[in-house]
């Protein structure tokens, strides 16, 4: 726990959010500004913040993140959808604490913005 982030502070319920997935090494909560019908975040509850930071010990939770987000996404039948980790402000990462976005709902273009 790194005591000034805010998914940290999430993870131990010191700030509200609507979880949807909670397990011994990832949580997911509803993003608070959505870009799609669904847009869950996905992180690990050991804070690092971002690949750039991940070390080889990161493996196993990077791809627990993957098959997390994929769980949710057939919850919600969402059979199309986006996962997306930004690495860097350039590539628009605003919370360092490392997250994949998970985006469904809606189609998508490419590339990207
Ligand atoms: P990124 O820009 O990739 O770092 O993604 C950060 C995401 O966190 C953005 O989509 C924000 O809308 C979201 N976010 C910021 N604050 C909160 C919060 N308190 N609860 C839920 N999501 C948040
Ligand atoms: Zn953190």
């Amino acid at each position: 726990m790194s005591s000034d982030c805010l998914f940290c502070k999430i993870a131990a319920r010191q700030i509200p959010a609507r979880i949807v997935h909670e397990d011994a090494d990832v949580f997911a909560f509803e993003d608070i500004n959505p870009q799609s019908p669904t847009h869950v975040l996905v992180c690990p509850k050991k804070h690092f913040a971002s690949l750039e930071h991940a070390g080889a010990e990161e493996e196993a939770v990077l791809g627990k993140l993957a098959l997390v987000a994929a769980k949710i996404a057939k919850q919600r039948k969402l059979g199309s959808y986006r996962t997306v980790i930004n690495t860097g402000s350039e590539a628009g990462q605003t919370v360092f604490h490392l997250h994949m976005h998970l985006l469904g709902g809606r189609t998508f273009s490419w590339p990207p913005g």
